[in-house]
């Protein structure tokens, strides 16, 4: 990196895609911003992990507080780009970034479009797991949970729903619903231990028998997979509490049957067969329709990004450059692009779950924002650049306007004081990690460690 070539870059969004990333632009010189909706770093590393997994939380805690102390990089929480936020993404621009790589995770939530989801009983998987990992305002409002709940998906955030009506909700049923069958799952062994002990065994044993032909006309062995959703709940393993974990395979919820009072009172479901395609398989509707008697609805089918951001928008992603350019990481992909103006945004990227929704770990979103951050370090270097002096002063030009247009944000060396705060809650309570729910209360425990922030 040569003196005369350092620019200033936005990073929109501080979990472990945008961290990252972050401290790649900073590490090659470039002065970062990084503009974060939460006033805490680590999206969902911080609000979507579940809240029991301390160590692997507080370790990745670790490593974002470290890529914080890095010198060139700047942070400002509380604020949010984009539409019905403080600033967009033109806006943005207009202060003189370069580069703005938007890594805002995938906000959206994803329906299925049934008759009757609208409501009460009825929640998005995302909204309540934020809700247990005090994420503000989700932290708030109130998520009316009974006591015979379907799961509609089965994949790992399935597990930390189940995890949650086991472990902090005590309810009484919950049924996973799977459009395909046992072979099909999308839950990892390991995380399936955190609630193994409330399989209903026999109830498990016996879904499969019920399905066994129509497993079979695809190759499917249904006595092996009986013990392959088993392997972990050995005859005569306690459950924890009442609740019973049942699956419901080969099922696409058609509608959500509502009683006269508007509560939920049962998800319809159409009994699928499985059509083999390709490597893979398919589900198939058959046209046979049954109520499972449920009171409460979650959907966990994965997340779409927030089209509010205000870039080009297609199918619950953002649209990124078609034409491949060739290289490694592949620049298109990280591109956005304007459809309708057939032509690349320059200098806006995206990455991590912004460029592709609910894909993968913590790991894919740091390799994901790391080989985004190679494609924008190339387009910086193609670009003319200021000295580091000149850098220094845009940066503090930047800055000074950024604190005087949002005085309420909280930049980096705030969060330090938040956490400390936030251990000795702990403590004083006798828990081993505490948040505050609302914004205010994180502002104002800040605030008595510091100087007031202005009202
Ligand atoms: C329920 C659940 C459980 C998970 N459990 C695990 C696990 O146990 N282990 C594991 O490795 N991975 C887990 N993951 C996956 C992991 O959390 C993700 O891979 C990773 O967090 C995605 O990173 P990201 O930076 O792309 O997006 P996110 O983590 O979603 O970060 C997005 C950031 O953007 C900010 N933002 C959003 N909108 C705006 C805006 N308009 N303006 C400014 N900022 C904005 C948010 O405040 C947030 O800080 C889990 C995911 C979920 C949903």
């Amino acid at each position: 990196m040569t003196d005369s070539k350092t620019h200033l870059v936005a990073v929109v969004g501080a979990g472990p895609a945008g961290l990252f990333a972050a401290k790649k632009f900073a590490d090659a010189g470039h002065r970062t911003f990084i503009l974060n909706r939460d006033i805490k770093p680590g999206g969902l590393a911080e609000y979507g992990i579940f809240p029991n997994k301390h160590a692997m939380k507080e370790g990745l805690r670790k490593q974002f507080r470290k890529i914080l102390e890095t010198p060139a990089l700047s942070y400002f929480g509380n604020v949010r780009i984009g539409g019905g936020g403080d600033l967009t993404v033109e806006e943005l621009r207009g202060l003189g970034f370069t580069a703005v790589v938007v890594a805002a995770g995938a906000q959206g939530t994803k329906s299925l479009g049934i008759p009757g989801e609208e409501g009460e009983g009825v929640f998005h998987a995302k909204d309540l797991v934020y809700h247990y990992n005090d994420l503000p305002p989700f932290s708030l409002r109130p998520f009316a949970i009974g006591q015979r709940c379907a799961v509609v998906g089965i994949g790992n955030v399935m597990i930390d729903v189940a995890n949650y009506l086991v472990h902090y909700k005590q309810v009484g049923e919950m049924v996973a619903v799977a459009r395909r069958g046992p072979a099909e799952r999308a839950y990892d062994r390991r995380e399936m231990k955190h609630v193994c002990a409330n399989l209903d065994r026999a109830a498990a044993a016996a879904e499969v028998e019920r399905i066994a032909d129509r497993l079979g006309a695809v190759g499917q062995d249904p006595a092996a997979l009986v013990a392959a959703l088993l392997e972990d709940t050995p005859e005569g393993t306690v459950p924890e509490g009442p609740t019973r974990i049942r699956f419901r395979f080969l099922a696409s919820p058609k509608r959500v049957v509502r009683d006269a009072g508007g509560r939920v009172a049962g998800l319809e479901i159409e009994e699928n067969v499985l059509v083999a395609k390709g490597d893979s398989t398919a589900a198939k509707g058959t046209g046979k329709t049954e109520v499972l008697p449920v009171d409460t609805v979650v959907f966990a089918i994965g997340d779409r990004v927030d089209p509010s951001l205000g870039l080009p928008y297609a199918d619950g992603t953002f649209s990124t450059n078609p034409v491949p350019r060739g290289g490694d990481p592949e620049p298109s992909l990280y591109e956005v692009y304007d459809p309708a103006a057939k032509r690349v945004l320059e200098g806006l990227f995206v990455i991590g779950w912004s460029r592709k929704a609910s894909d993968g770990l913590v790991g894919k979103a740091r390799q994901d924002g790391e080989s985004g951050a190679k494609v924008v370090l190339a387009y910086l270097a193609s670009r003319p650049g200021m000295d580091a002096a000149g850098g220094e002063a845009a940066a503090a030009g930047v800055d000074r306007r950024l604190r005087e247009r949002f005085p309420r944000a909280v930049p980096k060396d705030r969060i330090p004081l938040l956490e400390a705060a936030e251990r000795e809650e702990a403590a004083r309570r006798g828990v081993p990690f505490f948040k505050w729910p609302r914004n205010e209360e994180m502002l104002a425990a800040i605030e008595r460690r510091t100087s007031p922030l202005p009202r």
